[in-house]
C-alpha cells in the first residue's frame, strides 16, 4: 500500500478531509474526474470576473467553528443574499417579506399582510395538504402561490405542484419586516478571489490525480491505499445493485454581455412556468468586481440522465428506500468512508459539507 488514504474526489468533503488527517502525518492522494479541483464550489475567473461554475454558491452558516475554519484560507466579503424575482413585468423581494406584501397588494403594516394572507387561507380551507400546491397555499396563501412559487417549483421539479409531494416544502420563509437578507444565518459572505483557492491551499501538500476516474481503474484504486474516503454516488459505488438513486440535474449557459452591468444583482429568479430557466446568475456582484463587460449564467432544471451531473437529489420514499439499502451496505464496510453529497445522498449546504469532513477526520485520528 503506497498511501494511508485514497481520496476520491476533490470537493469540499474530499479537500478538508486531506488537510485534515494530512496535518497529522498520514498520506492522502486524491483522484478527480473532473480537469479541476473543488467539485460544485469550483470558481474560474474569467475577464477580471471569478464564475460561479456550478451555480451560485453563497456561504452562509451558524457555526462559529466553521465560519473559523474556513476564514483561514481566505477573507470573505460582506456579500447579502437579496434575490429578487420577476414574474411577467412585476418584480418582487425575496424572501417574502414586508417589501414582497407592499408590492403584491400596497400593504404598509404586518398586521395588514398578516391579514390578507390569514384571509386567503381560510378561503381556500385547506386541512391536511396532500400535494405541494396545498402545502404552499396553507403557507402563504393563493398569491403568492401562483406569482412566486409555482411555476418555479414546477421549473425546478419538472413536475406540476399538484403532482409533487408536500414534504418538499416544510416551510416558506414569511418575514414581517422590511428584511430582504434571503438567509437568518449569522455568518454570511463569499470568499474574496472566489472558492478555488480555498481548495487549492487545502490540497497544497496532496497529491491529486485529475481526470481520474475511481472505476475505470477501479482494481487499482481499490489497492493504492490502507483505506477509501469515497464522495461518488453511492448506487454507483455498489453497481447499481438496489436500482438507481434518482436526481434531478441543472444545464447552464453563459454569455459575456459588452455592458458594466446587467440586472443590478447577482440572483435574479424567473418564477413564470413560461420562461424554461429558474434564474439568471450576474457573477461580478457575488464580489462587487469592476470591469467594463460582464458574465451572466442561465440556470435551466433538466432531468437527469447519466453523463449529466446529478444535483439535487429526490428524497423521496422511493429514492429514501433504495439508499437505506445502500447505506447499510456502507456501514459494514471497514476500510472505505463515504461522505459528502453524492455518497449520503443528501443535499448539504457547504457548511454542513465541511463540518461532517471535519467530524470524519477527527474520529479516524483519534
Ligand atoms: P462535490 O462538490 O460534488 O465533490 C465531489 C467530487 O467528486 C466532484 O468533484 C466529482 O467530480 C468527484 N467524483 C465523483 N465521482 C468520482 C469518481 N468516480 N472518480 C473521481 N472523482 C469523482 N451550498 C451552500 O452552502 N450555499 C450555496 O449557495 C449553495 N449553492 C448550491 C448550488 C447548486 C446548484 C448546488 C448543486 C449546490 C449548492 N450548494 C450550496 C451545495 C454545495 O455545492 C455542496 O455542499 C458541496 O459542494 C458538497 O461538496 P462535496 O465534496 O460533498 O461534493
Amino acid at each position: 500500500m503506497l498511501y494511508d488514504y485514497l481520496i476520491v474526489g476533490s470537493g469540499f468533503f474530499g479537500s478538508v478531509f486531506a488537510y485534515e488527517v494530512g496535518k497529522l502525518g498520514k498520506s492522502c492522494l486524491v483522484i478527480e474526474k473532473r480537469d479541476h479541483v473543488g467539485g460544485n464550489v469550483f470558481t474560474e475567473n474569467l475577464n477580471g470576473i471569478n464564475v460561479h461554475k456550478y451555480g451560485a454558491h453563497i456561504f452562509h452558516t451558524n457555526d462559529k467553528e466553521v465560519w473559523d475554519y474556513l476564514n483561514q484560507f481566505a477573507e470573505f466579503n460582506r456579500y447579502t443574499n437579496s434575490p429578487v424575482a420577476i414574474y411577467k413585468d412585476e418584480l418582487y423581494n425575496l424572501p417574502f417579506n414586508m417589501n414582497t406584501f407592499y408590492k403584491m397588494w400596497g400593504c404598509k403594516t404586518p398586521e395588514e399582510a398578516k391579514k390578507i394572507i390569514e384571509k386567503q387561507r381560510n378561503n381556500e380551507n385547506v386541512q391536511n395538504p396532500k400535494n405541494l400546491e396545498e402545502q404552499a397555499i396553507n403557507l402563504v396563501g393563493r398569491d403568492i402561490y401562483a406569482k412566486l412559487v409555482k411555476g418555479y417549483t414546477e421549473k425546478q421539479w419538472g413536475k406540476k405542484c399538484s403532482e409533487l409531494p408536500s414534504f418538499i416544502i416544510k416551510r416558506l420563509p414569511v418575514r414581517f419586516t422590511y428584511d430582504n437578507n434571503y438567509f437568518n444565518d449569522k455568518y454570511q459572505g463569499i470568499p474574496i478571489g472566489g472558492y478555488t483557492q480555498i481548495i487549492e491551499k487545502l490540497l497544497k501538500n496532496v497529491k491529486v490525480k485529475l481526470n481520474t476516474n475511481f472505476f475505470t481503474d477501479r482494481e487499482k484504486w481499490e489497492n493504492i491505499a490502507n483505506k477509501i474516503v469515497y464522495t461518488g454516488m453511492i448506487d454507483k459505488y455498489y453497481g447499481y445493485c438496489y436500482g438507481k438513486l434518482e436526481y434531478r440535474s441543472l444545464k447552464f449557459e453563459s454569455e459575456i454581455k459588452n455592458i458594466e452591468n446587467f440586472q443590478g444583482n447577482a440572483v435574479i429568479n424567473y418564477t413564470e412556468n413560461k420562461i424554461p430557466y429558474t434564474r439568471i446568475i450576474e457573477h461580478k456582484h457575488f464580489e462587487n468586481t469592476k470591469t467594463n463587460k460582464t458574465i451572466i449564467t442561465k440556470e435551466y432544471p433538466i432531468k437527469y440522465k447519466e453523463n449529466e451531473e446529478p444535483y439535487y437529489p429526490i428524497n423521496d420514499d422511493k429514492n429514501s428506500k433504495i439508499y437505506k439499502k445502500y447505506e447499510k451496505l456502507a456501514k459494514n464496510e471497514e476500510n472505505i468512508i463515504f461522505g459528502g453529497r453524492l455518497a449520503k445522498y443528501k443535499y448539504y449546504d457547504m457548511w454542513e459539507t465541511i463540518k461532517e469532513a471535519l467530524k470524519t477526520a477527527k474520529n479516524e485520528i483519534n
